[in-house]
């Protein structure tokens, strides 16, 4: 399997290695599989009643045809040692729990792979991966990659300005994991990673690559999970097509489902489920796209006002805004529904949760839908949301409090170019 850009009209194809490495195409665009396998789905509903990993290895072995099969199920089977859930709240209500990772966000599925395959991809001696993180990236790529032999990462964060929490989730890891904790903002933190790949100089002496969520080692298996949602629902529920609603901010989420789709996944139609940052919802209606600047709200890793993924999105439909319409409805809602929600949620079921998974919740009682939404992030890492709306606060994951009783370790440094550089070439 290779890939092409979103942006070449020519479809020039990239080996898997390359384009992983680039993560962005070089003409600027987003790279795409060259053809969309189609899945036995007898056999995924096999696999899936199995286990995930055995499912997810049979999905990948579709996608990533030219990786050794010995390989592969290496990679599938250390990145997906967690749980996943499908929670019946009621006989309509369904939600599929993607938040049973290390760092119990969804974006561990991404991450947990990508890590993994890069390890196997990389044949050409220590690679660095760079990233700067406003706190919850920061920590899906530090677990991500823990371990992973030929491999460090450099992770840089604005001190005191991340919580506790996704401090401790960074900063506790220890091997190949090397935070710095910048004296500057989060901006410092961007500025200073930009500056090192465009420095000839030191890229000539130190191999180094993001880890950017637009990659599509951790975009391409977030279809995965799609796959067990449908299963297990259909299991469950004995019917059949669902819809799936999808709590969303950049869409590499959303866009992974209908990847998904086209793979043969029958899913009737999704929800693209968003907070104030109403950009795709607006689109769907109006057919104009405003991209803009973000707003703040409860669910913040929502916050984007010009999502990475939407030029994926346009691209699976061959820019047909018909064809997106029929596949994709809108819903946005603002920050008093998200706590209202919360409050009913814990209400009606005892159930706690986070600010994110219950815009999906909303989204699917809103359009009444037949399936599943999807939980992005553990209610344990909004705590103080919980207890605002609900006036409750779920215990922390064992994994989580054991983070935040270790030492940190972090390298504090000040928000200078220089700085960062002579650090990377002195490790
Ligand atoms: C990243 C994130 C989202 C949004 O996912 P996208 O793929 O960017 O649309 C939703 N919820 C949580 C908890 C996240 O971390």
């Amino acid at each position: 399997m290779k890939y092409f850009s979103t942006r070449d009209n020519e479809r020039a194809l990239t080996s898997l290695a390359d384009a992983a490495f680039m993560g962005l195409a070089a003409d600027g665009g987003l790279f795409l599989p060259e053809r969309v396998p189609q899945v036995d789905m007898k056999r995924v509903e096999v696999l899936a009643a199995k286990s995930y990993a055995d499912m997810a290895l049979y999905l990948a072995q579709t996608l990533f045809d030219d990786v050794a099969a010995e390989d592969l199920e290496r990679v599938v089977r250390s990145a997906y040692d967690f749980p996943i859930e499908l929670r019946s709240l009621d006989a309509q209500t369904h939600t599929l729990e993607l938040f049973h990772g290390p760092t119990h966000a969804f974006k561990d599925f991404g991450a947990r792979f990508m890590g993994q395959m890069t390890g196997l991809l990389n044949k050409e001696g220590e690679l660095v991966i760079l990233t700067a993180t406003s706190g919850d990236t920061g920590s899906a790529v530090a677990h991500g990659f823990y371990g992973v032999e030929g491999v460090r990462v450099v992770i840089l964060y604005p001190d005191g300005k991340v919580s506790p929490l996704q401090e401790a989730q960074m900063t506790t890891l220890g091997g190949n994991i090397i935070p710095l904790k910048v004296r500057g903002t989060f901006d410092d933190c961007q500025r200073m990673v930009k500056s090192m790949f465009r420095d000839a100089a030191l890229r000539e002496k130190v191999r180094i690559t993001s880890a950017n969520s637009i990659n599509l080692l951790r975009w391409l298996p977030q279809s995965f999970y799609y796959f067990y949602g449908y299963s297990e629902w259909k299991r469950r529920t004995g019917r059949d097509n669902p819809t799936v609603v999808v709590p969303s901010g950049n869409y590499g989420n959303l866009t992974a489902g209908m990847f998904a789709r086209r793979m043969g996944l029958p899913i009737k139609d999704f929800v693209a489920a968003s907070n104030a940052n109403d950009v795709v919802p607006e689109f769907l209606q109006s057919e104009e796209y405003r991209p803009r600047a973000s707003v703040q709200t409860v669910a913040n890793a929502m916050d984007v006002g010009d999502p990475s993924n939407f030029e994926r999105m346009m691209s699976l439909v061959g820019g047909d805004v018909q064809a997106l319409k029929a596949e994709l409805r809108g819903f946005s809602c603002s920050d008093q529904q998200i706590e209202q929600a919360i409050a009913e949620i814990y209400k009606k079921y005892g159930y706690l949760s986070d600010p994110h998974s219950a815009v999906g919740y909303l989204a699917a009682k809103h359009y009444d839908v037949d399936g599943f939404y999807l939980s992005t992030a553990h209610a344990a890492k909004f705590g103080e949301v919980t207890l605002r709306a609900a006036g409750a606060e779920p215990e922390l994951p064992q994994s989580l409090a054991e983070a935040v009783g270790k030492p940190r370790v972090a390298t504090p440094i000040e928000a200078e170019e220089a700085d960062l550089k002579e650090f990377l070439l002195k490790m």
